[in-house]
């Protein structure tokens, strides 16, 4: 239970609840209650493309609103429904309401252009994965150029072959792949190059107070440089002040994200922000 809290929270003891810390089973049950419940949704993180000057899509990113407890952070439940497999169910569901809710976009003439869903380790790990997105972006119809999916560069270094050989059957797909969190791992550059993906996302670490911060802005302008001469894109998250954004713009950084553009909404305020 108290894993599930929120480090900051300042509730007060309530002997109804279930004690459940240490329990996984208690906790899967939780969570799997959560999805039959309804009690997800899925909220989009403008992304906001800098030479255009325009949003051009979206992260997507879980919420659980927990009837008794309120707001639990997927930093928090996240790892917890890793650790259960409860990812695998969870992971689908986010799937199936991204690609409903994009192709649905596409349809009412939103100019909307990729959405991005995160992608647990443990979906990388599922020998169905490929078979499982091809099947959401039938039954969706959505078109797979618009689907982005962003998996992290500590998922894929645990067996570095069979996770090229992955990325290439995503891609085969048509769908776009995004190296999340870089510059938080061991991802060298020579592997980078091994890499079938289309898009580099700088990590929020990297670019706090960048324009204050020479030693990132050398690294940045180095990254940003040779992201480019491997064809890839380059989206910069975690953005929260206009200096940091302009010095993102100066390094020639193609996307950014971050609550200076806007914070998670839920899909009709983003399609309102669209
Ligand atoms: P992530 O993929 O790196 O997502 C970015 C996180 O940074 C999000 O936290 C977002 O709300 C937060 N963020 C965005 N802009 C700013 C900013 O300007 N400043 C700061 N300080 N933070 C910002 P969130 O939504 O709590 O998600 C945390 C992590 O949980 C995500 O990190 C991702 O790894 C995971 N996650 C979220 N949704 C899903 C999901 O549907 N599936 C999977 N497998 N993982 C998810
Ligand atoms: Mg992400
Ligand atoms: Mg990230
Ligand atoms: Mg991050």
């Amino acid at each position: 239970w108290a894993k599930l809290q929120k480090s900051n929270s300042y509730r007060f003891y309530r002997s109804d609840l279930p004690v459940v810390s240490g329990d996984e089973l208690q906790i899967e049950t939780w969570l799997r209650y959560a999805l039959e419940r309804e009690e997800f949704e899925v909220w989009y993180q403008p992304k906001y493309s800098l030479s255009q000057g325009r949003i051009v899509g979206a992260e997507a990113l879980i919420r659980w609103q927990h009837p008794e407890t309120g707001y639990i952070s997927p930093g928090k439940f996240i790892p917890l429904s890793e650790e259960t497999g409860l990812i695998v169910a969870i992971g689908d569901w986010v799937l199936k309401t991204v690609c409903g809710q994009t192709a649905e976009w596409l349809h009412s003439g939103q100019p909307v252009v990729a959405i991005a869903v995160n992608l647990s380790s443990v979906q990388l790990n599922q020998a169905s994965l490929v078979q499982q997105i091809r099947d959401i972006l039938t039954l969706t119809q959505l078109p797979p150029d618009h689907l982005e999916l962003e998996v992290t560069e500590t998922a894929l270094m645990q067996d570095v072959e069979p996770a090229i050989a992955l990325l290439h059957e995503l891609k085969a797909l048509g769908v776009r792949i995004a190296l999340d969190d870089f510059g938080t791992g061991y991802a060298s550059l020579s592997y980078l190059q091994q890499l079938p993906i289309d898009i580099l996302k700088i990590d929020t670490s990297f670019v706090r107070n960048i324009h204050e911060n020479v030693t990132n802005q050398a690294i940045l302008k180095h990254v940003i440089a040779m992201a480019h001469d491997l064809g890839l894109k380059i989206i910069a998250e975690g953005i929260e002040i206009e200096l940091e954004m302009f010095t993102l713009k100066s390094f020639g950084c193609d996307l950014i994200q971050g609550y200076w553009v806007g914070p998670p909404m839920n899909a009709t305020e983003f399609a309102q922000r669209l």
